[in-house]
């Protein structure tokens, strides 16, 4: 039986990773190349379950060792689904997006 799974909110394709902390987290598909990076402004999951700070690359690492992006951050459709439409929560909806 195949695992792939489909984002509720924006259909595409996606893979969940079980992270250390034991939760399962929706993330893009394929994985990306990476160099890890405690200052790096990228975010991915590990197939080990560990979340990493890295920079993202384009061109195969020479470890070669890829990562996977947390879904919600590209996701198109879940921020929207999650910010609230009334015009007075406008500083609420800022606090959710800062936190994605
Ligand atoms: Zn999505």
């Amino acid at each position: 039986m195949s695992k792939t799974a489909y984002c509720k909110y924006c259909g595409k394709m996606i893979d969940f990773m079980k992270t250390k902390s034991g939760k399962k987290m929706p993330v893009n598909l394929p994985g990306v190349y990476y160099f890890p990076w405690i200052h790096g402004r990228d975010k991915l999951v590990l197939p080990s379950g560990e979340v990493i700070r890295c920079e993202v690359k384009t061109e195969a690492t020479e470890s070669g060792n890829k990562g996977y992006i947390p879904h919600f951050v590209t996701c198109s459709r879940y921020k929207k689904d999650h910010v609230p439409k009334k015009p007075n929560n406008r500083s609420i909806a800022f606090n959710q997006m800062t936190m994605l």
